[in-house]
C-alpha cells in the first residue's frame, strides 16, 4: 500500500488534516506511520488513530485515485511539486510600487479565500469533548476552510448544510470553495502569469534576465495591456488606497464564476472591471450580438470589426 485517503477531516497538533486527500506513506513503524499529504506537510499519525481513519487509497504510475476530486484522481506528480517562491523578488522590489501587485498574485495563485464561519481547531476540540454543545451554538462550523491551499478538495455549491451535518466530517470543514480549487501545477502556472504582466506593465522595474530564466517567464517591457479598454496599464496606477481611482488596477476575471484559474486572470483597471460585473467576457459578447441583431447599422458594424 502507498496510498491512503483519509475518511473524514480531523486536526492533527493546530493542523487539519483534510477529508478526501490523498496521503503518500511514507514510512510505517509499529506504533507510528507517517503520510504526506496531498496538500500539506508530512504528519506523523498514530497506528491506532490510523487504522481507524486511513483507508486504501488506489494508485498506478500515473494517478492516484480520489473521489472527491475533479474525474475522481490526481497525477502522482502533483505531491512532488513545490510552490514558486517571491523570496528573491520580496529582496529585491521591497520598495517599489510594484510590490504589493506581487504580493497580491502570490496571495491569489496559492490561498484560497476566507471563511469566518469555519471552526477553530480548539473549538472543535471542545465541541468534539462534549464540552460544548450544538444546541447552545446557533449555527457551529461550515463545510469551506477559512484560508488553506487551493489543492483541498472543492466543496460543491449544491452541498447543503444538512448534507455538512450529517457528514462524518462535521463540524470540521471538508474542502473550498470550487472556484477556488487549483492543483500545485496549476497555482505554479497562474503566478508565472501574473508575474509576466505585472513586470510587462508601464513603469514596472527591470526584472533581471536570471530571474526571468528562474521563473521561466519572458517580459516584454511595456506591452500588458487591460483586455476590457485595450489601454496600456501603467503600474503607477496602483494607488494606495485600493480600487479608489478611475485607473487604479485590480485582478480582473475573463469569467468571473471561474475564480482564479490559469488563463482566466489579468491585471486591468478596476473602473473596466465595474463595467463587466459579474459576466463572463463570453456573455458580454452574447449581449452585443443579441442588441446587433436588431439594429442593422450595429450588425454591420460588428460583421466588419469597425468600432
Ligand atoms: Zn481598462
Amino acid at each position: 500500500m502507498n496510498y491512503v485517503i483519509s475518511k473524514k477531516t480531523f486536526p492533527i497538533g493546530n493542523e487539519w488534516l483534510c477529508d478526501g486527500v490523498p496521503c503518500r506513506i511514507l514510512s510505517v513503524t509499529e506504533s507510528t506511520i507517517i503520510v504526506l499529504p496531498m496538500n500539506g506537510s508530512k504528519k506523523s499519525i498514530p497506528k491506532e488513530v490510523f487504522d481507524i481513519e486511513f483507508t486504501e487509497c488506489l494508485s498506478d504510475d500515473t494517478y492516484v485515485y480520489a473521489p472527491r476530486y475533479p474525474d475522481g484522481r490526481v497525477s502522482i506528480h502533483e505531491f512532488d511539486i513545490k510552490p514558486i517562491s517571491i523570496v528573491p523578488l520580496k529582496n529585491i522590489f521591497k520598495n517599489h510600487p510594484c510590490y504589493p501587485l506581487i504580493e497580491k498574485a502570490e496571495q491569489d495563485a496559492y490561498h484560497s479565500k476566507g471563511n469566518i464561519h469555519c471552526i477553530k481547531i480548539a473549538d472543535y476540540r471542545k465541541f468534539k469533548s462534549g464540552e460544548e454543545k450544538a444546541t447552545t451554538l446557533e449555527r457551529i462550523g461550515d463545510p469551506v476552510f477559512n484560508r488553506q491551499r487551493r489543492h483541498c478538495p472543492p466543496v460543491s455549491s449544491n452541498w447543503t448544510r444538512a448534507d455538512f451535518e450529517a457528514c462524518s466530517s462535521f463540524p470540521a470543514p471538508i474542502g473550498i470553495r470550487a472556484e477556488d480549487f487549483a492543483l500545485p501545477s496549476e497555482q505554479n502556472e497562474i503566478l508565472r502569469e501574473l508575474l509576466t504582466q505585472i513586470f510587462s506593465c508601464v513603469n514596472a522595474p527591470d526584472l533581471p534576465v536570471e530571474l526571468q530564466t528562474h521563473y521561466g517567464i519572458t517580459i516584454h517591457k511595456n506591452s500588458h495591456k487591460c483586455d476590457w479598454c485595450g489601454e496600456l496599464i501603467d503600474i503607477h496606477g496602483l494607488d494606495q488606497s485600493y480600487c479608489a481611482t478611475v485607473h487604479s488596477v485590480n485582478f480582473c476575471h475573463r469569467d468571473p464564476k471561474i475564480g482564479t484559474k490559469a488563463g482566466n486572470v489579468y491585471i486591468g483597471h478596476c473602473s473596466c472591471n465595474r463595467e463587466q460585473g459579474g459576466y463572463s467576457e463570453t456573455e458580454r459578447i452574447d449581449q452585443i450580438i443579441r442588441l446587433a441583431r436588431s439594429n442593422p447599422e450595429l450588425m454591420e458594424r460588428l460583421k466588419n470589426g469597425i468600432f
